[in-house]
C-alpha cells in the first residue's frame, strides 16, 4: 500500500512536473505527500570557505536567503496540494541534497520518492542529474519515480 509520498523540489522546471505528478497520483491513491527541499550547504561551504567567525558572517545571509527560497518552492508545492485536496507537509534541511533526501524518506517513513530527472543546473546534456542519481544510487529500499522533464 502507498500512502506516503516525498517530493523534493529544488524550485526547478523539472521538480514542478515532478510534483504535478505526485499529487495526481497521491489524490488517485489516497496517499499523502511530504514536500522537502534541501538548503544545498554545498554551495556555501567547503575547502573554499573556513569556517572562521569572520566566515559564519558571511553565511548566515546566504543561508536565511536559501531557506527564504526554499521555504517558497516547498510552499507552493503545497498549495497544489491544498488545491487538489491532499494532506501535504513541507519540511526544509540544510545540508547536502542526496544525503538529505534519503534521510527524510526513511524518517518519514515515505513509501515513494517523486523526483525530476533534472533540476536547475544549467548542464541540461546530462542524462540525469547528479541529486536524482545520488539518491537512485544510495543504499534505501524505497522506490524511486523519476519524471522526466
Ligand atoms: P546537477 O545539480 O547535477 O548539476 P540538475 O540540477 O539538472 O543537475 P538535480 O540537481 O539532480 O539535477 O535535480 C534532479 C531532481 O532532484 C530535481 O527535479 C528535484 O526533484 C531534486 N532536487 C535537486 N536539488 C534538490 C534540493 N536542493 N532539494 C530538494 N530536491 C532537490
Ligand atoms: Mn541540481
Amino acid at each position: 500500500m502507498i500512502s506516503k509520498l516525498l517530493v523534493p523540489t529544488d524550485g526547478s522546471k523539472a521538480a514542478q512536473k515532478a510534483a504535478v505528478y505526485a499529487i495526481e497520483l497521491a489524490k488517485q491513491l489516497k496517499a499523502s505527500v511530504i514536500v522537502l527541499s534541501v538548503i544545498d550547504r554545498r554551495s556555501f561551504t567547503g575547502q573554499t570557505v573556513p569556517s572562521t567567525r569572520t566566515a559564519r558572517h558571511v553565511i548566515e545571509p546566504v543561508e536565511d536567503y536559501l531557506r527564504e527560497a526554499a521555504e517558497l518552492y516547498a510552499g507552493e508545492i503545497k498549495k497544489l496540494c491544498d488545491k487538489n485536496g491532499v494532506r501535504s507537509q513541507t519540511v526544509i534541511t540544510s545540508g547536502h541534497p542526496v544525503e538529505d533526501i534519503v534521510k527524510a524518506a526513511s524518517r518519514a517513513k515515505a513509501d515513494l520518492i517523486i523526483m525530476g530527472s533534472h533540476g536547475k543546473s544549467a548542464l541540461t546534456a546530462a542524462v540525469l542529474g547528479s541529486v536524482t542519481y545520488g539518491v537512485i544510487h544510495k543504499e534505501t529500499k524505497i522506490p524511486v519515480l523519476i519524471v522526466r522533464r
